[in-house]
């Protein structure tokens, strides 16, 4: 292959991309059920910035395709080979703790400050900016380049689902999602969701409340339980927790935890737990203590749950969501699994050991790329050549990118390692650096993919 310098052929390009990214960051793309309508299927935000990627590709010549407005997807070349690029246009609510407006760029320090900025509209422009260039300079030959832009990753991916599913879209020959971390993610765990149920009779508790989702950690659960000073004086004395009356009967106490990723609970504090474990010491409710013990670990080792991949690590089990009322627990779990797990029985070792009934609702099989694998190498080599970290390996990670969506797809950057920027939380930034540097190996990425033999 003819040595092509990557760095002169995108540079001309880097101040355009910036405040392309800035026009993108402007626009609150959070799914917004109030403005949901046909045309729109996440709200308006997310269909303003579609229509603002969509135009981008119209201005510049590529074949756009609006996709009902629940992805845009742009394409430019000709060819049986089908490079595409998997990026987000969607964002997670902004949260608190800001220093400036989320959807107003700010920089700081050489970093552009704003919701979305690496996950995932910074990477989304430079693989944009990246095709630009490759189309400009006449090296997309013989191939054809995709950029498909979901408006709902973060929710699940129904956008990519849409995609392949009802719109019957071609899958790539090639593809990467820039929306994880470089070098680059061979391997995702398996995703289950379940939720068990158990008639159980906590005569104390009025009613018991934690958690949105199944793939977080409860960070606030609430619990009502009939008026007890004696439990109240506990919690304050052992949980500094001040307790409110409701009625003359009824009191309530709320737990706060803290929030972590369902994949990596042991990172979080579980309100839910705490709530359970501080009745179940007071009231000395040996049918709960046992249950608590159950989450304890959470890869599931107490319950026979626990498994180990050579590849994608351990099971871990996540409670995200917990309810107690007219005597029924409701336990919502986020269970992620490595290669060679058998799901099924790991559920009914939990069922047998906490006498719950559980029920799968939701499954996502392991993915998994051989080391050895072209696109895996052609990925790699790329990376190491064009930055300065030679060293770091591959990984494997608790999963969910849109590789699981597509076919021969792979997560790769944008996040360089070591790097911390803030995604999902306050205060989200990209170095502008580090994004010029994304769109120097996603433009050699998708030329070397695109004539790879
Ligand atoms: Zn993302």
């Amino acid at each position: 292959m003819a040595k092509i310098d990557f760095t002169k052929i995108v540079k001309p390009y880097y101040k355009n991309a910036v405040i392309a990214l800035e026009e993108l960051i402007k626009i609150n793309s959070v799914y917004d059920q109030a403005t949901i309508s046909t045309s729109a299927p996440y709200g308006k935000g997310v269909k303003k910035a579609l229509n603002y990627i969509a135009e981008l590709g119209e201005l510049f010549g590529f074949e756009v395709d609006r996709c009902d407005n629940y992805l845009s997807e742009l394409t430019f070349g000709k060819g049986d080979k089908l490079i595409s690029v998997f990026a987000h246009a969607d964002v997670v609510p902004s949260g608190h703790g800001w220093e400036q407006d989320p959807f107003i760029p700010f920089y700081k320090k050489g970093c552009l400050y704003g919701r979305g900025a690496t996950d995932d509209k910074g990477p989304l422009m430079a693989a944009f900016y990246a095709i630009k260039a490759l189309k400009d300079n006449n090296l997309i030959n013989n191939y054809r380049v995709r950029l498909v832009v979901g408006g709902d990753e973060e929710r699940g991916s129904s956008c990519l689902k849409y995609y392949f599913e009802q719109l019957k879209k071609e899958q790539p020959t090639f593809g990467f999602t820039p929306d994880a971390t470089f070098p680059l993610v061979y391997g995702e765990k398996g995703i289950t969701n379940f939720i068990s149920e158990k008639n159980i009779n906590l005569p104390e508790i009025v009613s018991l409340k934690g958690g949105l989702a199944f793939n977080s950690v409860i960070d606030q659960a609430t619990l009502q339980f009939l008026a007890d000073e004696q439990f109240a004086e506990f919690l304050k004395k052992t949980r500094k927790i001040e307790t409110k009356v409701l009625e003359q009967y009824v009191m309530e106490a709320t737990f706060s935890g803290v929030s972590a990723h369902g994949s990596m609970p042991e990172k979080g504090k579980n309100a839910g737990l705490l709530a359970l474990e501080a009745y179940a010491e007071f009231y000395q409710n040996k049918e709960i203590k046992k249950l608590i013990s159950l989450f304890k670990d959470f890869n599931g080792k107490p319950f026979g749950g626990f498994k180990k991949g050579k590849n994608l690590g351990l099971t871990t089990y996540n409670l995200g969501v917990i309810e107690y009322q007219n005597k029924t627990l409701t336990l919502k779990v986020n269970f992620r699994y490595p290669e060679k797990t058998n799901v099924n029985e790991c559920i009914k070792n939990f069922d047998l050991a906490s006498g719950f009934t559980s029920k799968a609702i939701y499954d996502s099989p392991p993915l998994l790329f051989s080391l050895k694998s072209k696109l895996v190498k052609t990925l790699l080599n790329v990376y190491r050549d064009e930055s300065d970290d030679k060293k770091t390996k591959p990984i494997t990670m608790g999963g969910g990118t849109y590789a699981k969506n597509a076919e021969n797809t792979i997560a790769f950057g944008p996040a360089f390692p070591y790097e911390v920027n803030n995604i999902h939380n306050a205060n989200e930034f990209i170095n502008i650096k580090n994004f010029e540097l994304q769109m120097i190996i996603y433009a050699r990425a998708i030329y070397e993919l695109g004539n790879l033999k």
